[in-house]
């Protein structure tokens, strides 16, 4: 189960790649993600982008959110996670579960046709706005809209 599970993780990963490479996706999927302090902390080198904000997400959790709305581990270059090694749970298990999917990438690890992406990416879209009216509504700060 283990070895189905690393292989699936090594074929996501490398069809990931070959999107970068080819320039299909931005690695956009490294947006404003909570990281636990303590791993902030330990690898506080290797923050790539200086945060204009910090937010606590809970007791244990940050989200560091930059100009650009990327990781601040994320290298603008390469598009590489400066923090691979000790990246959240989140981030490892992006694209390969329903509520995570990529819109590039199926949970298989096999590209998606143009017509899937554009749907997912549709869906993405939809989703993200919810999220966003989820928040203006609870938001105390009326504002919240106009700020973005
Ligand atoms: S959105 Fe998908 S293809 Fe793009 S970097 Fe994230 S996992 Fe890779
Ligand atoms: S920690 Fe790494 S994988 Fe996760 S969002 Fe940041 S750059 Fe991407």
């Amino acid at each position: 189960m283990k070895e189905i599970k690393k292989e699936l993780r090594e074929k996501f990963s490398k069809t990931c790649r070959s999107m970068i490479l080819t320039g299909v996706c931005k690695g956009t999927c490294c947006g404003v993600v909570p990281i636990k302090k303590e791993i902030v902390i330990i690898n506080h080198n290797k923050i790539q982008v200086k945060p204009k904000e910090i937010h606590y997400f809970d007791s244990k959790k940050v989200c560091m959110i930059c100009e650009d709305m990327l990781c601040p581990f994320l290298n603008r270059r390469t598009r590489d996670c400066a923090i691979h090694e000790d990246r959240p749970e989140i981030c490892r298990n992006y694209g390969l579960i329903p509520i995570l999917q990529c819109p590039y990438i199926n949970m298989k690890g096999n590209k998606r046709s143009e017509a899937k992406q554009r749907r997912q990416l549709r869906l993405l879209g939809h989703e993200i706005d919810n999220k966003i009216k989820i928040m203006e509504n609870s938001s105390p700060n009326k504002d919240y809209a106009n700020r973005r």
